[in-house]
């Protein structure tokens, strides 16, 4: 017997679906609300499908009433930084007026209890490494800054009628379902490991490392991965923190060691015994040279302990999974 319903928006996508199979998993029926935009239909498998769209609040306040659920786990949105700076419009009507809408939905059903997407992109670049969750934000592009609006819209609704909240800082998502069913299919692929996954199967010629003239070791830029799975299972703990009563937490999730770009194309190409072509581009606008998280708060608060560490892993899981999809 199921344990209840969570409503997942963006299941559909890399994260929601790992998050999907982790509730399914442990119990839960994951029903996704997703417009498919960016996600794909076949990713979802653990629970029903409510096509639409986040602005629908009608749509939304229906899906609610219908299904149920007890709390919400909200990952639908834009992730593009890039996107994000061409189109700064579109990012604050889908990401935040998105999150508003949510909220109003929940708000019409009574329904008080959510874990958030957010991200480390809301620290900027900072000088302080492994990055604290008391780091002072610092957004800037687009992106980040509609995940920080949406926090503090959290943050506002809990004062004013007692919505309670996790909002889970990510590092850098990476590898794949380490049983295969599912993985990273964005499109177009934007993200260092899938780029070079494509490029060793031959699937795209090379790929640009932006930028090795950075403060670092080797001038690429350091960030921390994070295997999707250990994602997943965090929305699982905040769910329980959540429903057990648990006050609302802002947290960072990230395995505190750094890696550099130099650093995952060698990785890369011992997982997948090829060479990958490598061409040196100028920066990236936005990027920091160095994100690294301490997940420590994440641990003491919620019992989060990364099971998938390894970076080798984490490229491993991700190049099966490139494998079983081209077969
Ligand atoms: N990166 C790169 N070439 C690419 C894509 C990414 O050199 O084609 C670098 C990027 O500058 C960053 C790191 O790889 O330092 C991770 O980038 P990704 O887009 O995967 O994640 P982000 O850090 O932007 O969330």
């Amino acid at each position: 017997m199921s344990r209840g319903t969570i409503l997942v928006t963006g299941g559909a996508g890399y994260i929601g679906s790992h998050v999907c199979k982790a509730l399914a998993a442990a119990g839960w029926l994951p029903v996704t609300y997703d417009n498919l935009s960016r996600g794909h239909e076949a990713a979802v498998k653990w629970g029903p499908l409510e096509r639409g769209d986040l602005l629908d609040t009608a749509h939304l306040t229906a899906t609610i009433a219908r299904h149920r659920p007890v709390a919400v786990a909200h990952l639908a949105g834009l992730i593009a930084v890039g996107e994000s700076v061409r189109e700064p419009l579109l990012y604050w009507r889908v990401n935040v007026g998105g999150s508003e809408s949510l909220l109003s939905a929940m708000r019409a059903n009574r329904l008080d209890k959510l874990v958030f997407s957010s991200t480390c992109a809301i620290y900027g670049a900072p000088a302080q490494q492994p990055i604290v969750e008391s780091c002072p934000a610092a957004p800037v592009s687009p992106y980040a800054w509609s995940k920080l609006a949406i926090e503090q819209v959290l943050a506002d609704c809990h004062t004013a009628f007692g919505l309670s909240s996790v909002a889970l800082r990510y590092f850098n998502a990476a590898g794949a379902d380490p049983e295969g069913e599912i993985g990273e299919a964005h499109d177009p692929e934007t993200h260092l490991i899938p780029l070079l996954l494509e490029a060793a199967a031959g699937l795209r010629p090379d790929i640009t490392v932006f930028g090795e003239d950075y403060p670092t070791p080797d001038g690429t830029c350091i960030r921390d991965y994070l295997h999707v799975a250990d994602i997943a299972a965090a929305h699982l703990l905040a769910l329980d923190h959540l429903l057990g009563g648990g006050e609302r937490l802002a947290v960072n999730l990230g395995n505190g060691s750094g890696f550099s770009v130099r650093e995952v194309i060698a990785v890369a190409e011992a997982v997948s015994g090829r060479t990958v072509p490598v061409t040196i581009g100028p920066r990236r606008p936005g990027d920091p040279p160095r994100l690294v998280g301490d997940a420590r708060l994440a641990g003491a608060r919620l019992g989060w302990r990364p099971a998938w560490p390894r970076l080798e892993d984490q490229v491993a899981h991700a190049w099966a999974w490139l494998q079983r999809r081209r077969a």
